[in-house]
């Protein structure tokens, strides 16, 4: 039988796929670690996280110039400039830059200055802004919709594969359920189907996924045990300031807890691997 997403099946890449940002490589062997901030604010706010993320360890940093809300009346990112401010932090730190492009409008500007484009969860099935991400070539994190199936998630990256792009990324962020205790329902179920129906890298997102930061640690490890190839973080130097996502951002101090746990949890398994 044909699959519904030929490029995007796992028969298309039985081996899987690595995606390369810069220097980072994505569904290697190795778990990446994207962190940094919800929003882009001031300079000294995002290279004072930019910093702090990279001395734990983290292989890339995140910060939104273009922000979803919803509220109109809510920031909405500092556009351009928080662009800029993403190179700059980018030139201080040697980490990759990744952001999102929230209209076609705004694809090329966001394609120059960043190495990987994201495409939020409110914006899966916005097919046009699929294809202008995709055409420009960089590698594009594409977010699962908060009320999206496994299949029209896969069948939204195929609309970027089917650009001729090849560097897709999945990243769960948590979908909309009854559950009101978080604020998404973090679907981990996901991780492990969509390894066996596709090839593309995968990234969890516990942040979005949880909304609290007490959970995203937990979930964080658990996105790793059950195959993630990396991990979306938010994290804020003031949480309780942030313009956006504050309840859900790790502190400096807890962002750098968090790394030492991976590292016991990624030693622990090789030494699993080890003695297998
Ligand atoms: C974000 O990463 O800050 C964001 C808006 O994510 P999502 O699209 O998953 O809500
Ligand atoms: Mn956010």
């Amino acid at each position: 039988m044909i699959s519904p997403y030929p490029l995007a099946a796992r028969m298309a890449r039985p081996d899987g796929t690595t995606v390369h940002i810069g220097s980072v490589e994505v569904g290697g062997s190795m778990p990446i670690v994207i962190a940094g901030p919800c929003a882009v604010e001031s300079e000294m706010q995002l290279l004072m996280t930019a910093e702090a993320v990279a001395e734990a360890g983290a292989t890339m940093l995140r910060g939104g110039a273009f922000k979803p809300r919803t509220s109109p009346y809510a920031f909405r990112g500092l556009g351009i400039e928080g662009l800029r401010l993403l190179a700059r932090a980018r030139a201080i730190t040697g980490l990759p830059v990744i952001t999102e492009a929230l209209s076609p409008v705004d694809v090329e500007l966001v394609a120059e200055y960043a190495d990987a484009i994201q495409i939020g969860a409110r914006n899966m099935q916005n097919f046009v802004l699929l294809e202008a991400a995709g055409a420009t070539g960089k590698p594009i994190v594409l977010k699962r919709g908060p009320s999206a199936t496994i299949e029209e998630w896969l069948l939204a990256a195929e609309y970027i594969l089917a650009t001729g792009n090849p560097n897709v990324i999945l990243c769960e962020r948590g979908i909309r359920t009854f559950e009101t205790a978080t604020r998404n329902t973090l679907d981990l179920n996901a991780v492990a189907v969509v390894k066996q129906r596709s090839h593309l890298p995968i990234l969890v997102d516990p942040s979005h996924g949880t909304g609290h930061w007490s959970l995203v640690t937990p979930l964080a490890l658990a996105g790793l045990a059950v195959g993630a190839d990396g991990l979306m973080i938010e994290v804020h130097h003031d949480p309780e300031h942030a313009t956006s996502d504050g309840p859900q951002s790790l502190t400096h101090a807890n962002f750098a807890a968090l790394m030492e746990r991976i590292h016991v949890q990624s030693s622990g398994d090789s030494l699993k691997e080890a003695v297998a």
